[in-house]
């Protein structure tokens, strides 16, 4: 029912050089089962676009402002997005959240901004290693998508994407016990918030995800995808994530 994603999150790597691992991508899934997304840095957008353009392979920001457009040093718009080819954009990374003190309230901003604007928003949530060893995972996670989620999201217009703080970036990953137990919680949580669009919005699951991994991460019901940092920068290491979430979500 729910189309797998496999998710790259560049973060702040990649120049030129880079487009070459995406022609080698586009070269290797040419008709893809599942949907494929790459957020370079905001440098890179409009040409990787252009390289993905009339293929399988999205493109998308790695944030963006609350606001329409003005006097905001630094910033981007999600209208800036579109400009450049973008149809996606990653928000309250956990990155964005510790670097730059993102709130929840921020990111729900940023969200209704990112909807106004056309972009599909890719909203990220996660535990730290000292709030999971508390027990406190799920009123974390409970706390981040009451605030952090605007009203209204639908299937078509929004992804949410698990990512525990602690597995992001050093190759550890919670049990597959643990994934499935908060994959299960947001589910129901969208579900009593959205409806039977609830049911339809993708559920990622990020950190640490290697070709070694992905086979059994996505073998979880609610888990719909991923979002990859580290492994998404080269072909050789997405192209078998891809490979993998189409055998189990294709
Ligand atoms: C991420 O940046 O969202 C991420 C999950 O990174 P990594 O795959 O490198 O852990």
């Amino acid at each position: 029912m729910r189309r797998g994603l496999a998710a790259g999150n560049w973060k702040m790597n990649g120049t030129a050089a880079s487009l070459g691992e995406v022609e080698a991508l586009k070269t290797a899934h040419t008709a893809p089962s599942v949907d494929i997304l790459i957020c370079p840095p905001a440098t890179l957008l409009d040409r990787l676009s252009a390289v993905t353009h009339g293929s399988a392979i999205a493109t998308g920001g790695q944030d963006c402002h609350p606001a329409k457009a003005g006097a905001h040093t630094g910033d981007i718009a999600a209208a800036m997005i579109t400009d450049a080819g973008g149809t996606h954009v990653i928000l309250g990374h956990s990155e964005r959240r510790a670097d730059h003190q993102e709130t929840d309230a921020q990111v729900c901003a940023k969200a209704k901004a990112a909807l106004e604007g056309g972009l599909i928003a890719v909203i990220c949530l996660g535990e730290s290693l000292d709030e999971r060893e508390a027990g406190q995972t799920l009123d974390v996670i409970g706390s981040q998508l009451a605030g952090s989620l605007p009203d209204g999201l639908t299937g078509a217009t929004a992804v949410i994407a698990y990512e525990p703080i602690w597995a992001i970036g050093t190759g550890k990953i919670p049990t597959i016990e643990q994934i499935t137990e908060v994959h299960d919680f947001i589910r129901a949580d969208l579900v009593a918030r959205f409806g039977a669009e609830g049911e339809a919005i993708r559920v990622l699951y990020g950190g640490s995800v290697k070709p070694a991994n992905a086979a059994e991460i996505f073998a979880v019901a609610n888990v719909d995808g991923a979002l990859v940092g580290g492994a998404s920068l080269k072909a050789e290491d997405f192209s078998p994530i891809i490979s993998a979430l189409e055998a189990a979500k294709g």
